[in-house]
């Protein structure tokens, strides 16, 4: 080691990445001189707290100063002492795709605005940027993303990256240079490098101005196809003991801010966080408490004043106060309706059961467009996504593991592919029948990491089908 306080906990396990000779650059000495100085490799060699999502990181090694060290140095040392590496950004996956028992480097501290083109409309920023921090740098500029989910704390991803390797070598990778590499990294669950640098097209920031309606069930399924094609951008809120479904329809306009907080704070915060999580608490004793909460959710979000104008990317987040277990499939937007038919008709059964386990509300359906991605859920098609919570008041545990289950098995039966960053139990038999350039990205792995450096107890088991043990998802689990 080239000096710092890095101390590892433990001695080698054995993992089945294989110690080797120093990297590309020569001795360890001067490699190590060359890489200190190089600010772009300066991560944080630190413990990701991940509680809130009930798992323990477990990582094998830490820093006795939370002090930065380097990328390069910290590769070195994982693969002279076997074991793996895995870079952490929010650290907001609700799975074990960010925990390992290797070396954690957290890259949330690499965040710096390298670029601007305000002329072609791109940035190029540091790889552990949150997207909350791009937004900030982007509105200072006049610019914004075109899209964005329904949370800004996770990390960028762009249209051109540069990417520190296994061995120590660095490359730039987009549509046209190392095709392979950049495709396969989109999607690639933190096993091919890690990202140091991200170049990312934005567009001239815009105003969207948003409606919600509220819409009977029955009706928003049959007309899925006009609901989410009638606005630029659309969501929908399905309450599930109320049988009433929020439409939330989003357009850009240039009309003055009239912003959300300010609107809704009584309705939002009040209602739809206070009162809704003490009923919740509530509800864990005496189940009638978790229909009130639905039903007091309901009402609040359909009740809440009707139009919100603001800048684009505070109407696309939304806030999600309330700790909770979730899970998050899509499938082809032609199966939508049969989905969420067979959905509901679980969930009337569900209702009719004097044990109903849930879920809570709301039940998140949105749609994406295709995309090329090898590793992608929308890869190839219109996607149509379904997601589901079960709330944990206050932190406490709740059951979830048969409802999520159940869930899963319906998505399966329309050929669901599940969201990469939340539990699931895909391995790769069933990963090659729905991903056709699955055995791609395992090219590429296996060309860009032979050892397995950047291979988790997730990849190892989701991607590589590797069981015991080691890769058992219970490892990292604090919750029932
Ligand atoms: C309440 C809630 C709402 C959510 N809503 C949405 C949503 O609307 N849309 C959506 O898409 N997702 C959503 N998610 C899922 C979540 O945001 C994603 O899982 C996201 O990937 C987390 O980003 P992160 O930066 O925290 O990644 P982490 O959890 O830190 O890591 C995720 C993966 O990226 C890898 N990685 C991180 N940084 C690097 C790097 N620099 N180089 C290489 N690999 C790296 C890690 O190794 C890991 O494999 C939601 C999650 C929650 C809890």
């Amino acid at each position: 080691m080239c000096g710092g306080a890095i101390h590892g906990r433990g001695t080698s396990r054995g993992s089945p990445t294989a110690p080797s000779s120093p990297g590309p650059g020569g001795d360890d000495k001067s490699h190590c001189r060359r890489a200190q100085e190089d600010p772009e490799e300066s991560v944080l060699l630190d413990y990701k707290e991940l509680g809130t999502v009930g798992l323990n990181a477990r990582p094998s090694l830490s820093s006795s100063r939370r002090q930065r060290t380097n990328a390069r140095l910290v590769i070195q040392l994982a693969r002279l002492e076997g074991y793996s590496v895995r870079p952490v950004a929010g650290g907001h996956s609700p799975s074990d795709l960010p925990c390992t028992t290797g070396f954690m480097i957290r890259m949330d501290k690499l965040d710096k605005l390298l670029e601007v083109n305000r002329q072609q409309q791109h940035v190029v920023v540091q790889g552990g940027m949150i997207l909350s921090t791009l937004h900030s740098h982007l509105d200072a500029h006049g610019l914004a993303m075109s899209n964005v989910g329904s949370i800004s704390d996770q990390s960028i991803s762009g249209n051109r990256l540069y990417m520190l390797l296994a061995d120590g070598s660095r490359v730039h990778c987009s549509r046209s240079e190392n095709t392979d590499l950049f495709l396969a990294t989109l999607c690639g669950l933190g096993a091919t490098g890690i990202i140091l640098r991200v170049t990312l097209q934005a567009e001239r920031a815009f105003r969207l101005k948003e409606t919600h309606e509220a819409m009977h069930i029955d009706k928003a399924i049959g007309q899925l196809e006009t609901v989410f094609t009638e606005a630029e951008h659309t969501r929908m809120w399905w309450y599930p003991q109320t049988n009433r479904v929020r439409v939330d329809r989003a357009n850009r306009c240039y009309e003055p801010a009239q912003p959300r907080f300010r609107v809704n704070w009584f309705y939002d915060v009040v209602l739809g966080y206070h009162l809704t999580l003490l009923l919740l608490f509530f509800g864990r004793f005496i189940p009638a408490f978790n229909y009130y909460a639905t039903f007091l959710h309901s009402s609040e979000t359909m009740l809440a004043p009707a139009t919100t104008t603001d800048k684009s990317y505070k109407v696309f987040n939304l806030d999600c106060l309330i700790p909770h277990h979730t899970t998050e499939w899509c499938v082809p937007f032609s199966e939508a309706r049969a989905t969420l038919l067979e959905i509901k008709e679980w969930l009337d059964q569900e209702d009719a059961s004097p044990h109903r386990l849930g879920p809570d509300f709301p039940i998140e359906i949105r749609v994406s467009k295709e995309d090329d991605i090898w590793l992608s859920p929308a890869y190839g098609q219109i996607s149509c996504w379904i997601g589901i919570v079960r709330y944990k008041p206050y932190g406490f545990s709740v059951p979830y593991k048969p409802l999520f289950k159940r869930f899963e098995q319906i998505l399966q039966n329309h050929a669901g592919r599940p969201h990469w960053a939340k539990m699931h139990d895909f391995t790769p038999d069933a990963l090659r029948k729905q991903y056709p350039k699955f055995d791609d990205y395992l090219r590429v792995l296996n060309a860009v990491d032979p050892h397995g450096l950047f291979r988790n107890e997730y990849v190892r088991r989701h991607i590589f089908g590797e069981t015991g043990p080691h890769a058992d998802k219970e490892l990292f689990l604090m919750d029932t």
